[in-house]
C-alpha cells in the first residue's frame, strides 16, 4: 500500500474529505492522521470553514443586500 507522507499528501487529504477515496486509501489517511497532529488539526481546520463561511454570510449579507449591491455595481457603471 502506498505510504501517506505528511503534507505531500494535502491533495489526498482533500479527496479523502471530499470523500472521493477508496476505503484502503481512505484506511491508510485515518492511519496517518491518528498519529500525526499536523494533519489532525489541518483536516480539522478544514472542516471548520464552510461553517465559518455561512456564518459570515449570514451576518454581513442580509436579506436584499446583495440586490442593493447588484444595483449601485450597475449604477457605478452608468
Ligand atoms: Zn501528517
Amino acid at each position: 500500500m502506498k505510504e501517506i507522507v505528511c503534507m505531500s499528501g494535502v491533495e489526498l487529504l482533500m479527496e479523502y474529505m471530499e470523500g472521493a477515496l477508496t476505503p484502503d486509501v481512505r484506511a491508510a489517511i485515518e492511519a496517518h492522521v491518528a498519529g500525526c497532529p499536523r494533519c489532525d488539526a489541518f483536516i480539522a481546520s478544514y472542516r471548520e470553514t464552510p461553517r465559518i463561511v455561512r456564518d459570515a454570510t449570514r451576518v454581513e449579507m442580509p436579506a436584499g443586500l446583495e440586490a442593493s449591491l447588484l444595483t449601485a455595481l450597475r449604477n457605478a457603471r452608468n
